[in-house]
């Protein structure tokens, strides 16, 4: 067992062989799922053909998880576990569990059983069928009603009609991507869910498949409603990035153009009504309050959407990864 400490990513420039497979889980205060985790992944990994890894991404699990995932690498030789310096967010982790994979295709699944390993022969069916990406989607998903399934099923509904993706089932973990589709992505925030929608912005081929899905058995979500908003955030970012590649005038230019419009007919009925019928105009705040708030939030939208573009250019040109390695445990 070789400990790095500050390691590079191997990825593609690995001296070692390459794999067929690479299993990316992301792990935040796990600890009782783990082992049977790892024990069913060994029962259904094993018949296959493949030739295969798991990289369990310890994302600042302060729970233990830690321990449970050393003493696992000492019994499983197909298990890396990395660990990063404290918790950057799922996207970060499966970003770092991409760099560091060294099969052709990656497929990521959550840590907390709620993902079946045993659906992953058929993902790679599907994959072999000649997709770039295969994506889970949970018919029968074991979550609440109300706080975790409405507000999916709008998210999933809305960032279908945004991108041109409809996937039932964004929020899947289980997914399978062909290693090249993912390993350059810039991802930060939330954007792991919208992987399918970059993609497809790559001219990837995309399906999706009905999966298991099972309730959280152990420790409790890392989530809340804060995610919903974030994820509607990012969405908006995907969108704008999409429309950006082609050209940013047709954006902001049309916007402009309609705000321009709606502030000259205003302005031309206040003229009418001072010149033509000679009434006083200046009792009538309500009205300039309209334009004001219309024009203030056209320009606070924009300048939301630049400086998010900002940031996203920032990410890209540092060449700084969003994620920090602590140790790098793998055979
Ligand atoms: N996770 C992570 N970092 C975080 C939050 C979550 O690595 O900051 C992992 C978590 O351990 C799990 C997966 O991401 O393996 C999905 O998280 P969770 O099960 O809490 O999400 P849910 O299933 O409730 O949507
Ligand atoms: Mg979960």
């Amino acid at each position: 067992m070789a400990t790095v400490v500050n390691p590079k990513p191997l990825g593609a420039s690995s001296v070692q062989e390459p794999l067929d497979l690479s299993l990316v889980i992301p792990i935040y205060n796990e600890y009782e799922s783990i082992p049977r985790l790892l024990k069913v992944i060994s029962e259904v990994m094993e018949p296959l053909d493949y030739t295969y890894e798991v990289i369990c991404v310890d994302d600042g699990s302060t729970d233990g998880s830690v321990d449970v995932l050393k003493q696992h690498a000492e019994i499983y030789p197909y298990l890396s576990v990395l660990l990063l310096r404290r918790n950057y967010g799922q996207t970060a982790a499966m970003a770092a569990g991409f760099d560091y994979a060294r099969g052709q295709v990656v497929i990521t699944l959550d840590g907390d059983l709620q993902n079946d390993p045993a659906d992953i022969p058929m993902l790679m069916d599907k994959l072999n069928e000649g997709y770039d990406l295969v994506s889970g989607w949970r018919k029968r998903r074991q979550d609440h009603q109300l706080t975790r399934l409405l507000p999916s099923k709008i998210a999933n509904w809305l960032i279908g009609r945004v991108t041109g993706v409809s996937i039932h089932d964004y929020g899947c973990s289980l997914k399978a991507y062909r290693t090249e589709l993912v390993r350059d992505m810039n991802l930060y925030g939330e954007l792991h869910r919208f992987l399918p929608a970059l993609a497809f912005i790559e001219g990837a081929r995309i399906t999706e498949v009905p999966v298991n899905h099972y309730a959280r058995q152990f420790g409790s979500s890392k989530y809340g409603l804060g995610r919903t908003f974030r994820v509607v955030m990012d969405l908006l970012t995907v969108y704008f990035m999409k429309r950006f590649l082609t050209k940013p005038m047709y954006v902001f230019g049309l916007m402009g153009l309609l705000s321009m419009l709606a502030g000259t007919l205003l302005g031309g009925y206040l003229t009418f009504l001072k010149v033509g019928l000679g009434q006083s105009i200046g009792d009538r705040p309500l009205l300039i309050l309209a334009i004001v708030l219309l024009l203030g939030g056209i320009q606070l939208f924009c300048f939301g959407l630049l400086a998010e573009l900002l940031m996203r250019t920032y990410h890209e040109s540092q060449g700084r990864p969003i994620y920090r390695v602590r140790e790098v445990l793998r055979r």
